[in-house]
């Protein structure tokens, strides 16, 4: 099976826009994310798919812990910028909740433990227990057939 139909049947599942965090050392790295599932409530846990030769990958490995912030609906510029899509370097004033870094004015930040992990083919699935999460008000940023969305 070609890829592009693969990502093409896999972009018909309209899903939100996340930026997940992990910090290692002082040092602070992020990567844009849709591929994100809730998984239980006894316990908490939810689940992010992170490709094998994403940076932030070995650093999530390292750290045990990683932050998932839910992009808003004027966040799309982040969206891109975490997704290495626009390749000026920018100063991110990240925000810190439960000592972790997240994204500022994001719908949830969420802050996890690394409760397991599993390599998926070309991805690792993190599973994370949460340990801590804020929620404000607002409309989501969406991503369906490759193309940002606004719901409203
Ligand atoms: P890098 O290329 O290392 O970093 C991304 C960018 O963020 C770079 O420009 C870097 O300079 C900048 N950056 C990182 N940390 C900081 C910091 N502290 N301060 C300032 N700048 C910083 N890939 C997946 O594996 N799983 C997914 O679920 C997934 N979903 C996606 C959904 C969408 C809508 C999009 C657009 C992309 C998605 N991707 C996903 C692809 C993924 O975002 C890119 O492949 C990503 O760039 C690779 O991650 P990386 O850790 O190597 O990032
Ligand atoms: P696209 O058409 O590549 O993506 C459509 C859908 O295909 C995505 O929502 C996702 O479900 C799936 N998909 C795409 N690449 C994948 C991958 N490498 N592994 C697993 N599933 C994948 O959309 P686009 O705008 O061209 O994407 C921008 C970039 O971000 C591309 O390089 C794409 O590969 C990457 N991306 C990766 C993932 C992921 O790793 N899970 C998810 C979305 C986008």
């Amino acid at each position: 099976m070609e890829d592009r139909i693969f990502r093409t049947a896999m972009g018909k599942f309209a899903t939100g826009v996340t930026v997940i965090t992990t910090k290692i050392g002082g040092k602070v790295h992020g990567m844009t994310a849709n591929a994100f599932v809730s998984v239980s409530l006894n316990p908490k846990l939810i689940l992010v798919s992170i490709g094998e030769d994403a940076s932030i990958n070995p650093l999530i490995k390292e750290a045990g812990t990683f932050a998932v912030s839910i992009l808003n609906e004027d966040q799309e510029d982040l969206s891109a910028y975490f997704a290495g899509q626009i390749k000026e370097e920018r100063q991110i004033d990240f925000d810190t909740f439960n000592d972790a870094p997240v994204i500022k004015d994001a719908l949830a930040n969420i802050t996890c433990t690394v409760q397991n992990s599993v390599i998926a083919g070309d991805h690792t699935l993190y599973i994370g227990e949460v340990t801590d999460l804020r929620v404000q008000d607002g409309e989501p940023l969406a991503f369906f057939e490759g193309k940002y969305k606004k719901i409203t």
